[in-house]
């Protein structure tokens, strides 16, 4: 399949792994906006949060259970933020789906800039 983060758990594209189990992986984003930003994917296709469904969604319990873990490693004990964006108007690029891990700076809020 032609996707990136396919490309990225098969090993044909490089990555910083910061995690990894049965059914997840998570990297460094290659263009952060946070002295943390890590990327938590699916190792199955999901190609974004429009995508999940009953038959599918455990996955998404096994990434939120696999970012507390990383959060606990890395200390993130002042606080952090997920976000996934899904389709055009929230500038989601890649369609495969992604949490982002995001900390290590106080972050604002804004529909605009996100952080
Ligand atoms: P989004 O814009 O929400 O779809 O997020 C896609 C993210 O993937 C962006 O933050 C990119 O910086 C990141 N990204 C794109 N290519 C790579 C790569 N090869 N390795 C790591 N992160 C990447
Ligand atoms: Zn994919």
């Amino acid at each position: 399949m032609d996707c990136l983060f396919c490309k990225i758990i098969a090993g044909a594209i490089p990555s910083t792994k910061v995690y990894e189990d049965e059914f997840v992986y998570a990297f460094k984003d290659i263009n952060p906006i946070a002295p943390v930003h890590i990327l938590f994917i699916p190792k199955t296709h999901i190609s974004g949060a429009s995508a999940v469904t009953a038959e599918n969604a455990e996955v998404v319990g096994k990434i939120f259970t696999a970012i507390a873990k990383v959060a606990a490693e890395l200390k993130l004990e002042s606080g952090f933020r997920v976000v996934t964006n899904c389709g055009e108007d929230a500038g989601q690029t890649v369609p495969h789906l992604h949490f982002h891990l995001l900390a290590g700076k106080p972050m604002g809020w804004s529909a605009e800039s996100g952080v």
